[in-house]
Parts: structure tokens; sequence; C-alpha cells
């Protein structure tokens, strides 16, 4: 399986399913650029798909800060014109296991602010240099969360829920543009996103978060990243609408 080619813009690079998709991109040469708010992470990422030959480079963003995220696609714009493949991993997951009245707005807030919103902001700046890619697509990350059943997180699910509707829509208003919009539902995985959440799970049951982590039988997100690789290849042109992974 090749990937080609094709230039890839990556939100949440720096860590997790997004780190995990880089290096399976930058396997195949794929040219990357990696954004991400944690600069030292991204910084990171990018020198390990450097050294597997790829040409990769990070650039600081804040998906829920519109300016960053138009200077991201102006630099993208600068580095090669157009733009083949947009995929929006950046999230946060906060506020699990609490109840709705005990909720604190201000983590409902975040969490949309970071996971839809964030997301709307990714794409709406990076459309223009996908309408002049080649085959272009958007790959958004939502959740089974949201999607499928509940969430720990009231906001993090209804944030999923939220990133699921924007890919449905953008299907449709972007297909005349010749533009394919997929959503990627995984579940599990494990980063430090997971393996926080398993430890609030534990904490909300009164068992040792560390034990629960070990024991979670979380799935690898290199695992993740190889789904990430096929569906950013030409040879998964005829792929549309939601996947669901583990
Ligand atoms: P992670 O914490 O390892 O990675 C998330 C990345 O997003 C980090 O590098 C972080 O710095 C970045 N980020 C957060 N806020 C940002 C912002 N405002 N601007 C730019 N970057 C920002 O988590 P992960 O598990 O790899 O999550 C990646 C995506 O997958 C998220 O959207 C998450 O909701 C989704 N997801 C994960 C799982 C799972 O089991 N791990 C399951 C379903 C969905």
């Amino acid at each position: 399986m090749s990937s080609g080619l094709r230039r890839v813009l990556i939100t949440g690079g720096a860590s997790g399913i997004g780190r995990a998709t880089v290096l399976e991109l930058a396997r195949d040469g794929v040219p990357l650029v990696i954004a991400d708010r944690s600069e030292e992470d991204g910084r990171r990422v990018a020198e390990e798909a450097r050294a597997t030959g790829a040409d990769a480079s990070f650039i600081p963003c804040d998906v829920t800060d519109e300016a960053s995220c138009a200077a991201l696609a102006q630099a993208v714009r600068q580095r090669w014109e157009a733009l083949d493949v947009l995929i929006c991993c950046a999230g946060i997951l906060r506020g699990a296991y609490v109840n709705i009245d005990q909720l604190d707005t201000t983590i409902f807030d975040q969490v949309l602010d970071v996971n839809l919103r964030g997301t709307f902001l990714s794409v709406k700046h990076a459309v223009p240099l996908l309408r002049g890619g080649i085959d272009p697509l958007i790959i958004l990350v939502a959740s089974g969360a949201g999607v499928i059943g509940g969430s720990s997180s009231i906001a993090y699910g209804s944030s999923k829920g939220g990133v699921h509707g924007l890919s449905l829509v953008l299907d449709q208003h972007l297909r005349a543009a010749g533009v394919r919009v997929l959503d990627v539902c995984p579940g599990n995985v494990d980063t430090p996103l997971k393996r926080e959440n398993v430890r609030d799970a534990a904490r909300a049951r009164g068992a040792d978060p560390e034990t629960a982590v070990t024991t979670a039988n979380l799935t690898d997100p290199a695992m993740i990243g190889k789904v990430m690789r096929f569906l950013a290849s030409s040879e998964g042109a005829a792929v549309r609408g939601t996947i669901f992974t583990r």
C-alpha cells in the first residue's frame, strides 16, 4: 500500500493517535505539517518523522484561536500552495464522571471549544487550500462517545456528537467541490487522554488508578495510525462516511 505523496496537515499531531498517524504516514514518505498547541512534543514528533526520511515540519497552533488557524493555513500555503489531506485530531477530554448538575459550565465550554469549534476553525481555514489539492480529503476524529453511545463526560460526548454532525454536513457542503469528508470514531486507544480517563474511572469507583491503566486492555495507537494511513492514501479513495475502530 502506498500513500503516494499526498500533502497532509494534521492537528493534534504531537501525541497519541495524531503522533501514531504521523509516524505511519512518515514511513511512506508523505510530506507532513504537524500542528499542535504543545510545542515541545510537536517538535519532537516532527524530528521522529524526519528521522524516517519524511519531509515533516511542526507549526504551533491552538485550534481554539481563529488567528492561529488562519496563520497555520497561510504557512501551509507558503510551503505547498495547496493541500490534499487535512486530519483534525486535536482534542481534549474533561469533566468525566461528573453529574450534569455538578458540571462546571466552563469545563463544558472548554471541551466544546477545542473539540467542536476547534475542528470547525481548522476546516474553515484549510478548505481554500484543499480546493486546490489532488483528490482532497478531510478526516475528522470524533469518537464512539456521543455518536453510537454515551460517554463518561457529558461535555466530551456532546462535543463528539457535534463533530460527527459536522462531518455529515461538511460532506454535503463540500461534495460539489470534490472534497471527501470522513469521520473516524476510535475507542479505548492507549494515549495520554484515554489513560487519564481510565484513572478518572478508577478514582470514581475508589480503585487504584495506575492498576486500572495497566489492566485496561487499551488499543495500541499505531493500529489507528494504520487505519488513518489507509484512509489518507489513494487506496482509501472509495471510503465514505463514518469509520469505527475497536
Ligand atoms: P492525546 O491527548 O494523546 O492527543 C491530543 C492532542 O491534541 C495533544 O497533542 C494536544 O496537545 C492536542 N491539543 C489539545 N488541545 C489543542 C488545541 N487547543 N490546539 C491544538 N492542539 C490541541 O489524545 P488522543 O487520545 O490521541 O486524542 C486524539 C483524538 O482522538 C481526540 O480528538 C480524541 O477526542 C479522539 N479520541 C480518542 C480516543 C482514545 O481512546 N484515545 C477515543 C475516541 C476519540
